[in-house]
């Protein structure tokens, strides 16, 4: 990105939510976003995740420019190259675990029997293969947050964005989805996660601070924690 600005107009009121940040992501990079709240990491991560557009400024993915797309390549983008993991889940009330992590299959194209098989195995692959037909409000915070990530992946995206992945995660937990994330970044996906805490940060291999809508630093971590094989235990 270059010289991104968000400002949120509501009404006669702005909120200059990015002021302006010029960082570069390269393919296969782990990175954390870290910063006070309000800083503007969701922001941000909305705009790198194509869900949101900057007011100003160029947003560059895989060297086209975003700002000049139509929403149908936009949602082409979300679809085949981003895994979304959001701060609030957004998993769907009335629907299984299945079915919302499915969901994303169903705009990729993919048969049912196709659709239902993938979500299975993403579900299994968090530790879920027991719950595939719970609703959302029919589990524990961390099992909520495993489903939103399940969904995030089972696209097999390139580019995983998520935003506090382990929020409200007990310790345990919270390794297991860093453990995760390690393998993704093994396999070759680039990684962008917002985290308040240090020592999830530190699984990253470079951490950025934001603070008030700007880059305060933008560092190398030499030396990032490696990810241990955690069992999950259900
Ligand atoms: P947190 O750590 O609390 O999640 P954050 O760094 O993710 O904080 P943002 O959500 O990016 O912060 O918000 C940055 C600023 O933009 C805040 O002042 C927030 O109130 C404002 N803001 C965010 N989204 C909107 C919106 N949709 N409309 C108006 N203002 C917004
Ligand atoms: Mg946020």
């Amino acid at each position: 990105t270059s010289d991104i600005k968000k400002i949120y107009k509501m009404g006669s009121e702005e909120v200059r939510a990015l002021k302006s940040v010029s960082i570069s992501v390269n393919k296969g990079e782990y990175v954390a976003f870290m910063g006070p709240s309000g800083s503007g990491k969701s922001t941000l991560m909305n705009i790198i995740g194509c869900l949101d557009t900057p007011t100003d400024g160029t947003y560059i993915l895989n060297e086209k420019d975003v700002s000049d797309m139509s929403e149908n390549e936009l949602a082409e983008i979300r679809n085949k190259e981003i895994g979304f993991v959001f701060q609030t889940f957004n998993l769907l009330p009335r629907a299984s675990c299945l079915e919302n992590v499915a969901l994303p299959l169903i705009y990729a194209g993919y048969n049912k029997s196709d659709r239902e098989e993938k979500a299975f195995q993403a579900l299994k692959n968090v530790g879920l293969a027991d719950r595939v037909h719970h609703k959302p409000n029919e589990l524990s915070g961390g099992q909520r947050q495993r489903v939103a990530i399940a969904r995030a992946l089972v696209n097999d995206p390139s580019i995983i964005l998520a935003d506090e992945p382990t929020g409200n995660l007990d310790t345990k937990t919270s390794y297991s989805i860093m453990e995760l994330f390690h393998e993704l970044h093994q396999k070759g996906n680039t990684i962008i996660m917002v985290t308040h805490e240090d020592d999830i940060a530190h699984y990253a291999h470079r951490v950025i601070r934001l603070r008030d809508g700007l880059v305060e630093t933008d560092e190398i971590n030499p030396n990032p924690t490696r990810a241990q094989i955690v069992q999950i235990e259900e």
